[in-house]
């Protein structure tokens, strides 16, 4: 019997928990449940309309001094997944990325190029 999986809030993380479940479990069931009439807004909307994909510090030890309350738990996740790796995730998808003042925008200056990938556009 295939797995099933329900996840709640198609905003960014949903999708990207969804896309990733569906590469670890291809045959799964995956359903997104939102509850607005449309998904990704906030990801419209995120960095003026341009989309601030992620930061551009790659070295972890930095990365969490950002993050003084939650550097210890955050330091364990971004040992798996780091701003590194989002990059490549979007560019191994066909998005160029350009970084600004440390900041990693498309390249578009687009969010929908995002919002394309994660629809599997
Ligand atoms: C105007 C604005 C600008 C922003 N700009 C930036 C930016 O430039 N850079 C940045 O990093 N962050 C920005 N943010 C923060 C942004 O919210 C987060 O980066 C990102 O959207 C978080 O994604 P998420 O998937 O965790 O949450 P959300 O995007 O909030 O997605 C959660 C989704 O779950 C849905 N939902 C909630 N409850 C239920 C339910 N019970 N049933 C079904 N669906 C449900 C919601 O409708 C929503 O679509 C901005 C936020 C706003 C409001």
């Amino acid at each position: 019997m295939s797995k099933k999986l329900v996840v709640i809030g198609g905003g960014a993380s949903g999708f990207f928990c969804a896309i990733r479940a569906a590469e670890m479990y291809p045959d799964a069931q995956i359903t997104i449940v939102e509850k607005q009439h449309k998904v990704l807004q906030k990801v419209k909307v995120s960095g003026g309309g341009r989309c601030n994909v992620t930061h551009a510090c790659f070295k972890i030890s930095e990365l969490v001094k950002n993050y003084p309350r939650g550097a210890s738990f955050l330091k364990k996740s971004f040992r798996h997944f780091q701003p590194q790796d989002v990059m490549e995730w979007f560019e191994s998808r066909g998005v160029s990325l350009k970084i600004e003042k440390m900041v990693v925008f498309p390249q578009s200056d687009s969010s929908q190029s995002i919002i394309d990938v994660l629809l599997l556009k």
